[in-house]
């Protein structure tokens, strides 16, 4: 059986991809792997992903600034960004990454919420999804969408947290992304959580080059590993392969808009 996929979060533009986008696509499109969504940390790689959308057919992109990656020029890349967003071109298909790391005590929470605020705005106003980091965040992540509430939703990438708090997300228009987590034995909360979900609401990604998949730690994740992640996704949900591979890969299609 032929199946087909999209990986929704793919940072195509860091090694060991760069300079081999070739063979790396090939190998990904071997697998089923036909589409991939690249998206930006800052203003450093903006140009990047969006010329790699322009070589490649298969690369769409998304324009952000990553909590981790706010550099203290934060405002003028905003400004930049809101430019940006207005010359937009139909393969920027989504703001971000962006969203909230609480994971590190020393960060400065305060300016993280506001580059947040400003993405969700810029979401709103040029209506096109967000990709969303959320780790330790959730509560301040869900606040600050029903507060703005941008109307093309958007992915919680790389989701860990509780069945009640991904409801949350999904009553206010997002998806789910599930990666290679659910390969790992301990990812038990995690995996009970993605088996119990609406599949209508989940979408796939690598996180490529993080995040290896069990069996392949210790090396860089690559997008063909999507189908992996598939392969992970049917153990615990109940319908068949069939059906996961195709909601899926609609799930993707309209959330982007590709
Ligand atoms: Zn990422």
């Amino acid at each position: 059986m032929v199946f087909t996929f999209i990986d929704s979060h793919c940072h195509f533009d860091f090694d060991p991809f760069k300079n081999n986008e070739v063979s790396y696509l090939q190998m990904a499109k071997d697998k089923g792997v036909t589409t991939l969504v690249v998206p930006s940390v800052n203003q450093s790689n903006w140009n990047h992903v969006s010329r790699l959308a322009h070589q490649f057919d298969e690369i769409y992109y998304a324009l952000g600034i990553h909590p981790l990656f706010i550099t203290p020029s934060y405002e003028r890349e905003l400004e930049n960004l809101g430019e940006l967003l207005d010359g937009k071109n139909k393969k920027c298909v989504a703001i971000g990454e962006c969203g909230l790391d609480f994971w590190y005590p020393e960060s400065d929470i305060e300016t993280q919420i506001s580059v947040f605020r400003q993405h969700c705005l810029l979401a709103k106003q040029h209506q096109l999804p967000l990709i969303v980091h959320s780790r330790k965040s959730h509560d301040m992540v869900l606040k600050l969408l029903r507060e703005i509430q941008p109307e093309r939703g958007g992915v919680i990438h790389g989701f860990s947290g509780s069945l009640q708090q991904a409801n949350q997300f999904i009553d206010l228009g997002f998806y789910i992304g599930v990666g290679g987590v659910i390969s790992y034995e301990r990812a038990k909360k995690t995996k009970m959580v993605i088996s119990q979900l609406p599949l209508d609401k989940i979408i796939l990604e690598t996180d490529a080059p993080d995040m290896p998949l069990f069996g392949f730690q210790g090396e860089k994740n690559s997008p063909d590993k999507v189908r992996n992640v598939f392969e992970y996704l049917s153990l615990i949900r109940k319908e068949s392969m069939q059906t996961i591979s195709e909601t899926v890969y609609k799930n993707t299609t309209s959330l982007f808009g590709i």
